[in-house]
């Protein structure tokens, strides 16, 4: 692509797709490992991951033969019928995670979806309404009953909203008891918030939580769709806790950027929605089963979990040393295992398009936050360069905005 048909695929967006997003002018075409490359030839370091997504980075051979051979055999059948591939993904991912029973779907919002439905029928069974507490900063996805969990500002101009919103705060016990009541269904928190800033849950709370929820008979929904699948040093971030939740929601990394998404359950959980409770079309197809198995697969190949605890580490002191240099700027480093945010002291989109004229791809999150979620599969020389790029951004944002 030349620098003409650049123009033309954002023209073709701007001219024919809904205005939906605040996309920076750039046009990617090629990606390789933790490298992306625009329509001009030019690399960038990608630490983004498309939003926790490219776990393997780009064109991973694993990933891309994969997904290749099943294209090749079989993409879709519905679920009607039993496929190959989702079953092996089934038993592979309940073995990785720790869960019993799984149901596929298509993405986040999607999964969480399916747990809120889940919660709903165990808690209607008990004579319930049906209220689901959620975190204050917290995201659960972007359809009606995903947005009635998160914050405010999502909701707003598509009222009404299907059952009540009640969120408390997240590492505040008492804020979650004052919430409940004998209407409550279940509790649903992101053991590492992305959206809302890369807050980690401590495990005090969780574990609190946890008696909670046993002690009233209501479910605790992890939503991992961010945190999951190798992000913070285990496969999902319950392990590395030690509070394990009724039912757990993954998408995002599981399909490498292929779209799958997923429910997990406790046997005693995932038996309570009968055939016709629930279903979807695509969730689970074979192709996406081939790719998301073949992602499990190779982040057990290639020792990612570990990488991700290491690499995670490596990215968090490179950060707070720089955070040493520019301490008024930089406010705090969070995060777990490759689930990094660095919390800044002025709004920070201009910072991010900055490091992406430098060739870095971060994303600015919650205002103030510069979140990093890079691949991996990330090298500790890429990350110093990361490091590095920060600065050159920072200190040019400094000169120019004082
Ligand atoms: N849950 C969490 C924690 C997320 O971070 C996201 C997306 O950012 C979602 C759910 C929604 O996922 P999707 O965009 O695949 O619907």
């Amino acid at each position: 692509m030349d620098t003409a048909t650049i123009s033309q695929a954002q023209q073709l967006e701007q001219a024919n797709h809904f205005q939906m997003y605040k996309r920076f002018p750039i046009t990617f075409v090629r990606g390789e490992g933790s490298t992306l490359y625009d329509s001009e030839g030019k690399a960038y370091l990608d630490a983004l991951a498309g939003i926790a997504v490219n776990s393997l980075g780009h064109s991973h051979p694993r990933l891309v033969k994969a997904i290749q051979d099943q294209a090749a055999q079989l993409i879709h059948v519905s679920n009607l019928y039993y496929t190959e591939p989702q079953g092996k993904l089934a038993q592979k991912l309940t073995e990785v995670s720790g869960m019993d029973r799984v149901f596929f779907c298509n993405s986040g919002a999607e999964a969480n979806e399916g747990a809120i439905k889940l919660a709903r029928k165990i808690g209607h069974a008990k004579g319930r309404k049906g209220h689901i507490v959620s975190m204050g900063h917290s995201f659960h996805g972007r359809t009606v009953a995903t947005i009635a969990l998160g914050q405010e500002k999502y909701q707003k101009g598509f009222s009404p909203m299907p059952g009540e919103t009640r969120q408390a705060i997240m590492n505040d016990f008492g804020s979650v008891e004052a919430l409940v009541d004998d209407d409550t269904v279940a509790i649903i928190l992101e053991p590492v918030q992305g959206e809302g800033g890369i807050h980690p849950a401590t495990k005090e709370f969780l574990e609190q939580v946890r008696a909670l929820c046993d002690q009233k008979g209501m479910m605790l929904i992890f939503d991992e769709v961010q945190c999951g699948v190798g992000r913070i040093g285990t496969w999902y971030a319950w392990q590395h806790y030690g509070v394990q939740p009724d039912i757990l929601t993954s998408a995002k990394a599981l399909g490498g950027g292929f779209p799958i998404g997923a429910v997990l359950a406790k046997q005693e959980v995932a038996e309570q929605l009968q055939p016709g409770d629930h279903g979807t079309t695509y969730g689970g197809n074979p192709l996406a089963c081939a790719a998301s198995l073949a992602v499990l697969e190779t982040i057990e190949a290639e020792g990612l979990l570990v990488a991700s605890e290491t690499k995670g580490a490596y990215l968090r002191n490179g950060l707070q040393s720089l955070q040493q240099k520019y301490p008024e700027q930089i406010l705090e480093i969070r995060g777990e295992g490759l689930m990094v945010g660095a919390q800044m002291s002025f709004p920070c989109r201009e910072l991010v398009g900055r490091m992406l004229k430098h060739g870095l791809l971060v994303s600015a999150t919650a205002d103030t936050v510069v979140r990093m979620v890079p691949p991996l599969v990330i090298t500790t020389e890429e990350i110093d360069r990361l490091i590095q790029i920060f600065e050159i951004a920072l200190k040019e944002e400094l000169s120019q905005n004082g």
